[in-house]
């Protein structure tokens, strides 16, 4: 293919990746974001496809088909719920990729690997290696294969430092001494070690801001491979993945009001403050309602505040918390959804799943908009939602949610809880909220308790008419 139409297919699709990542800005536009950036992709991949270097076809295709299979195996196949599982899966693979192409480059330039290539491919294998294991941890708390709390042990903090900087010299030593072959090999080795000992201690409130770290990771990785085979769409789109990722990931830790290096080597939870808690704790016992108890304390509230959280997923309640909500502004009721940057298992979870059931976007409110508004609300449905209401996050020092806002919920007329047990949330903390007088809790799947509880205020407002 002609030089100067490869350069301008790149061009379109870096393009296109921008206006892209532009529009998924808001969720009206996010659609097509997603669409452009899909034709940026398909131009990209065509345009490598017809490089001149290019002289056999055969592996294109092997991996061409196996990858298919994969991906449409993992499209069909893996239930929306699993979703934040996937995109961890995504990034590791991503990441082995930029990591097995750096190993190829390193023997392909041996022995006089040149010190500025030993740069690159050094990133290249650091990155990529590190977020391999990272994200394969990360699948695996997500997945509840692995514990989702922190996992801690003595010297943890200090055996991390030592082993990050140990991994760094070594990269370090390898750019001056490229031809070091056992020292590249062990490089990779502490990278994999990295990703596994950086994601272990790391759990609850803070697996967002690591979820977005691994993503620009896995950018940056890719960035460093454009380098090393020379091409540029690599390093546009790399780049752009490794920034937004960063961006995101910053985002994140604001939400969770941590900093970066906190999230990182902060252990959270780990260091047990032996501050008591408030003294709720004596009276440990619920109060369980019907949907029918609930219907009639809507029909009385004025304002309604609505909490989705993870089970909201979990029951694909979606649609019907679109119909109760509908059904009480059509009763005069002011509705509002209060959406936690952190809820679900990944960041815009329940914004995907509400545009999904057209909510309107102007109901939508992030914390610092609604949480003044709680001790005026007269009903809170909490919807599957648990660590983004836990008032533990306020106080309880050895909590891994200490220190990330939350809903004040507590602070409403009443609560209405709905979910299929006392069990805890992602962080594996007690909620104090579901022991509340003030907070009516309803067991049984979110959706079918919302659904029973739709057909007794439509059957109330027929009788009414
Ligand atoms: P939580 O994980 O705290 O709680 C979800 C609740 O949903 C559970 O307590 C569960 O209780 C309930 N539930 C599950 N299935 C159903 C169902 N079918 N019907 C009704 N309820 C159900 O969710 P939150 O959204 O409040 O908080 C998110 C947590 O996940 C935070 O700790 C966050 O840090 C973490 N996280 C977030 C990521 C992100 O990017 N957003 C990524 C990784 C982690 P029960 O079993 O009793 O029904």
């Amino acid at each position: 293919m002609n030089d100067y139409l490869l350069n301008a297919a790149y061009l379109v699709a870096a393009v296109l990746f921008i206006l892209g990542l532009m529009a998924l800005n808001s969720p009206r536009t996010a659609r097509r974001g997603i669409f452009l950036a899909e034709i940026g992709m398909l131009l990209a991949v065509v345009g490598t496809l017809l490089r001149n270097e290019i002289v056999s076809f055969e592996w294109i295709i092997v991996g061409f088909i196996i990858g298919s299979l994969i991906g449409g195996a993992m499209a069909i196949f893996m239930p929306m719920t699993a979703m934040p599982q996937r995109i961890a899966l995504s990034h590791s693979f991503g990441a082995l990729a930029a990591a097995l192409v750096g190993i190829v480059k390193y023997n392909e330039h041996l022995p006089h690997v040149d010190n500025a290539l030993m740069v690159v491919i050094g990133f290249e294998v650091l990155l990529g290696s590190l977020t391999v294991t990272g994200s394969l941890m990360a699948f695996g708390k997500l997945q509840e294969l692995i514990k989702g709390a922190p996992i801690v042990y003595p010297f943890q903090n200090i055996s991390n430092i030592i082993l990050f900087f140990g991994t760094v010299s070594l990269f370090i030593i390898l750019i001056f001494f490229p031809g070091l072959t056992v020292l590249f090999y062990v490089l990779i080795g502490a990278a994999l070690l990295v990703g596994i000992l950086m994601v272990l201690p790391i759990g609850g409130a803070d697996m967002p801001v690591v979820l977005a770290l691994l993503n620009s990771y896995s950018g940056l990785a890719a960035a460093a491979t454009g380098f090393a085979i020379d091409n540029k769409m690599l390093i546009i789109a790399g780049s752009l993945d490794g920034a937004s990722g960063f961006f995101l990931s910053m985002m994140m830790s604001k939400a969770m009001n941590r900093s970066f290096a906190n999230v990182l080597f902060g252990a959270v939870g780990s260091a047990p403050s032996g501050q008591a808690a408030t003294g709720q704790e004596e009276a440990k016992t619920v109060t369980r309602y019907t949907p029918e108890d609930v219907s009639y304390m809507l029909e009385n509230a004025r304002s309604v505040i609505i909490i989705p959280g993870y089970g909201m997923a979990v029951a694909q309640a979606q649609h019907v918390v679109q119909e109760l909500s509908a059904s009480l502004i059509a009763r005069g009721i002011l509705v509002r959804f209060a959406i936690h940057p952190v809820a679900g298992r990944m960041p815009g979870h329940m914004n995907v799943l509400l545009a999904e059931a057209n909510v309107p976007y102007d109901l939508l409110c992030e914390p610092e908009q609604i949480n003044d508004d709680f001790p005026n609300t007269d009903v809170v449905i909490v919807v599957g939602a648990n660590d983004v209401v836990n008032p533990a996050a306020r106080y309880k020092k050895d909590s891994p949610l200490y220190g990330m806002p939350i809903f004040d919920a507590d602070k409403a007329h009443t609560i209405v809880v709905l979910k299929r047990s006392l069990n805890p949330g992602f962080a594996g903390e007690d909620n104090e909220l579901f022991y509340d007088k003030k907070t009516m809790m309803v067991f049984g799947d979110a959706k079918k308790t919302l659904t029973s509880l739709v057909q007794l205020l439509k059957e109330r407002a027929a009788v009414a008419v």
